[in-house]
């Protein structure tokens, strides 16, 4: 099975998707998913696992409710 490669937005190198930190990040108002190589992800002190538990969970949300 082939893995999909992604591009580290951070260094350009590509690198498959399970070895690359999935980060979403505002970009001019929007959300959007980018992606980080393991020693980029490393260097900006961004776990892998983390990572992807927070993006599999969807983009961060104005709470209806508050929490206070
Ligand atoms: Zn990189």
């Amino acid at each position: 099975m082939r893995e999909s490669r992604v591009k580290c937005d951070s260094c350009g190198r590509t690198a498959p998707r399970y070895k690359s930190a999935p980060v979403v990040r505002r970009v001019f108002g929007e959300l959007r998913k980018v992606y980080y190589c393991i020693s980029c992800a490393k260097h900006r002190g961004i776990k892998l696992q983390e990572a992807k538990e927070k993006v599999r969970r969807g983009p961060p949300r104005r709470r209806a409710r508050r929490s206070q």
